[in-house]
């Protein structure tokens, strides 16, 4: 039994629902899956848009971005299913729910105020649509599936915009609602992302939300696996985008994933996969453009590791751009406590976050994102020393749980980096990542010279190879 969660893009158009149904069906055979879906790509973008127009009085355009809704969806039914008694009832169900929209939309309008719990209901109808749309095109092809509310089953509290589930609740609805279905060999497809309060009030877990619910679903299920299928063959060991040799990752473990993703990479967040992590249910990264990749799997399974052949020193190398370093400089710092503290007050002040850091007796150098901070933060620093910003920097960590116990490995980044001006450098405190800051235009070079250190001599090919029946 797998969760299998489809992103934006891989149900973003009739091509690609079919493609994604072809990958339920295929896992059919194994046993009965839930899928989770998001909205379809761009919906959710468009409907927080609808919100802000109807809670400022722009009634006009919200109205002509909820036609836009519409007819992206009626279109998608069109070219989705064929038996036309079908598409009929589909397109009526679509315009029920389109029906609804508007009438928020003028409800907003009218009292002249958008608040959290209504921004919530209007970013829920993009779920509602795309698997609406979904079940009805498996039904035509002859899936046993059944469409459930998720506003049945993920119960949360009532922070509207970022809400959480109660736990128990869910997992309660779960045994009641979802594994009956499935244990009767129902296909069941729900919705990723929102939720409701315990009396039926909408919620949302979150942009980005519905690989949370994956996750959780998976963990009350407690079923065998969590496939996240989105447009990128899982996690790469590095951005493509600035190495072309940059291929996908077979199998990390959960800590390398979290680091990676606060370090930038384009990975899972590490908040959404902790149900996972809690259970020991191991999460497929996988690509819906090429179900026949293996994609990544993230695991803490020490058997499926050394399965694996786990000996890949670096996992993999992840960039940050867009950074600022800040160096703060004080005589006032020496043998003195409570320097640092007053430091990171004024960061904590301004809710801004401090990634990289590196200190000295006289000071200390720290980055934040370039667009993360004010002039008054700056001026508020200055009252407890002298400032320094430099702008336009990337911070690149090379990251791997194996870093830990090898010698030599900081050596070798070093060398690799013999050309590139180093701004500033950190071993991070979980010892699998070594940071480093470079300027800009430097990080190609940089990042290229690392890839081809630690991924292109045959020893550290191990992790890339999968073996026979793995999965
Ligand atoms: N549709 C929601 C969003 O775009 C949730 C998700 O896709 O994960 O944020
Ligand atoms: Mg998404």
């Amino acid at each position: 039994m797998a969760v299998m969660k489809f992103g934006g893009t891989s149900v973003g158009t009739a091509r690609a629902m079919q493609q994604a149904i072809s990958i339920v069906a295929r896992e059919e055979k194994k046993g009965t899956p839930l899928v989770v879906l998001s909205a379809c790509s761009g919906i959710t973008n468009k409907l927080v848009h609808i919100a802000d127009a109807a809670g400022c009085s722009a009634l006009d355009e919200a109205m002509a971005l909820a036609g836009e809704v519409r007819s992206f969806h009626l279109k998608l039914v069109d070219e989705l299913i064929k038996n036309a008694a079908l598409k009929a009832g589909l397109a009526s169900t679509i315009e029920q729910l389109c029906g609804r929209l508007e009438m928020l939309i003028k409800g907003v309008d009218i009292v002249g105020e958008l608040t959290e719990r209504s921004r919530d209901m209007f970013c829920s109808f993009g779920e509602l649509f795309s698997t609406t749309v979904f079940a009805a095109a498996m039904k035509e092809l002859g899936h046993n599936v059944a469409w459930v509310d998720a506003r049945t089953v993920m119960i949360t509290d009532d922070n509207f915009g970022f809400a959480r589930p109660l736990d128990e609740v869910c997992e309660a609805k779960v045994n009641q609602i979802i594994r009956p279905l499935l244990a009767k060999g129902t296909t069941v497809v729900t919705q990723g992302y929102i939720g409701a309060t315990k009396d039926g009030r909408t919620t949302t877990l979150g942009r980005g939300g519905s690989d949370f619910s994956a996750a959780l679903l998976g963990a009350w299920l407690n079923d065998n696996s969590i496939q996240i299928w989105t447009d990128v063959d899982g996690v790469m060991t590095t951005d493509p985008r600035l190495v072309p040799e940059a291929r996908s990752i077979r199998v990390m473990t959960f800590s390398e994933a979290a680091e990676l993703a606060y370090l930038g990479a384009k990975v899972l967040h590490p908040d959404t996969i902790a149900p996972a992590v809690q259970k020991n249910i191991p999460v497929y990264v996988l690509n819906s453009l090429h179900p026949d990749a293996k994609g990544t799997i993230i695991t803490n399974d020490p058997e499926r590791l050394s399965g694996m052949s786990y000996e890949g020193l670096v996992k993999s190398i992840a960039v940050k751009k867009g950074q600022c370093i800040i160096n703060i400089r004080s005589n006032r710092m020496m043998g003195r406590h409570g320097f640092m503290n007053e430091l990171f007050d004024v960061f904590s002040r301004y809710g801004v976050s401090v990634e990289m850091i590196s200190t000295s007796e006289v000071s200390v150098s720290l980055t934040v994102d370039d667009k993360s901070f004010s002039n008054e933060l700056i001026q508020d620093l200055k009252s407890i020393g002298d400032v320094e910003i430099e702008h336009n920097v990337a911070t690149i960590s090379v990251v791997g749980d194996n870093l830990r116990m090898s010698r030599g490995v900081a050596g070798r980044i070093f060398s690799a980096l013999k050309n590139v001006n180093l701004r500033m450098i950190s071993q991070g405190a979980s010892e699998i990542n070594v940071g480093f800051v470079v300027e800009e235009p430097e990080v190609a070079i940089a990042v290229n010279n690392l890839h081809k250190e630690f991924f292109s001599a045959p020893e550290d090919h191990a992790i890339f190879e999968t073996p026979a029946g793995s999965r």
